[in-house]
């Protein structure tokens, strides 16, 4: 059927300035890292991104090696954005990355300007777009000079290949040497991509502070700790979560190990009349240099549940203090 998205989409969402720049993000986003590749349900993705964009979720966020098979989630959007989203392109923005092992030989992986290059072309291939909103280096890569890997983003800026920049899994002070040569090149690097949830919180550690000093946004990635930090693990691992199924980065040691947190948070949450995943992200969004959350979710149905943290961002400070003893 014919997707007409909501006309109150944009109603309820909220849209935060990334950094010192021009671009509005919403407070949560979508990644297309697990649940769209080859291997998932095709129409519980598609029925994903229709209620995110009809939830006023205008960012996706995909990379090069998103799948499984790597490449797979990038072609499901394309087929999907062209069905459904081609009309919505102007109020859309797409992130694609490259920086982790993508093909095989010295060429498909880590930051050479090689790489990179025809990485980009690569994923404009397979989503059937001209342009993304922003491209990222994945992650840092110690044996490249990171002016090439810099210069790259640029070139890539001025083809017209992708409006912006932004860097990911980068340490505060290589983010600030990031940020000096993309200023040198006056190329608009608004974006850190960054792994933060209650469970995870080295960013407090410096790399925060670089990104305001820089003017520079950051998005958490991973901010329900890949799902423990939902009610979904309180009485077991159920067959059909990321924890018991293969090819994934989340397994049953790590969950039981954080079991005791789960609990406390989730009885916490209970408390303040939420889900654990939507104080899990009420409290990212509670930090003052998160420009957005980027959730996941393996139905529609979850999105629409963690979105409804918005309903509630507000933490005492005796809150605050559960929360700390249980990260
Ligand atoms: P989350 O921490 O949000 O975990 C999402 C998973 O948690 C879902 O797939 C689902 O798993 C479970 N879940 C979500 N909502 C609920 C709910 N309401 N109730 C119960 N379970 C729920 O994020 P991800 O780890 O998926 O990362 C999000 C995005 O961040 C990625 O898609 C990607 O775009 C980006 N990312 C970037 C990285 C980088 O290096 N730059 C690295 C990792 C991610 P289940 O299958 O168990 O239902």
């Amino acid at each position: 059927t014919e997707y007409v998205a909501d006309s109150k989409r944009y109603d309820t969402m909220k849209y935060n300035r990334c950094g010192k720049s021009g671009v509005l993000l919403p407070a949560i986003s979508l990644g297309l890292w697990h649940n769209f590749g080859f291997i998932d349900n095709q129409h519980t993705a598609r029925e994903i991104l229709r209620t995110a964009f009809d939830l006023g979720i205008t960012h996706f966020d995909l990379a090069n090696n998103y799948g499984p098979p790597y490449g797979s989630a990038e072609e499901n959007f394309g087929m999907l954005f062209k069905k459904d989203f081609k009309s919505y392109r102007d109020e859309l923005f797409i992130a694609s990355k490259a920086g982790f092992d993508m093909w095989p030989g010295p060429y498909g992986n880590m930051g050479s300007r090689k790489y990179l290059m025809a990485s980009i072309d690569q994923s404009l291939t397979r989503m059937g777009l001209d342009y993304v909103d922003i491209f990222y280096h994945h992650r840092p890569d110690p044996d490249t000079p990171l002016e090439e890997t810099m210069v790259a983003l640029a070139d890539i800026v001025r083809q017209g290949k992708a409006l912006y920049v932004g860097i990911s899994n980068y340490q505060p002070k290589e983010t600030e040497e990031a940020a000096a040569l993309l200023k040198e090149l006056r190329v608009p690097f608004v974006l850190h991509q960054a792994r933060y949830s209650i469970f995870d919180r080295w960013v407090e550690d410096g790399l925060l502070d670089t990104l305001e000093d820089n003017g520079v946004g950051c998005i958490a990635f991973s901010p329900l700790a890949q799902g423990m930090l939902t009610n979904k693990y309180v009485n077991g691992i159920p067959d059909d979560s990321r924890a018991a199924k293969s090819l994934t980065y989340l397994d049953r040691e790590q969950v039981e190990n954080n079991l005791g947190k789960i609990k406390n948070l989730a009885a916490l949450a209970e408390e303040r009349g939420q889900k654990l995943s939507q104080m899990a992200i009420a409290w990212l969004l509670s930090r003052p240099a998160i420009t957005s959350v980027l959730v996941g979710a393996s139905s529609a149905s979850q999105l629409k549940e963690n979105v409804k943290a918005l309903d509630n961002l507000a933490f005492t400070d005796e809150e605050m203090k559960v929360i700390n003893a249980n990260s």
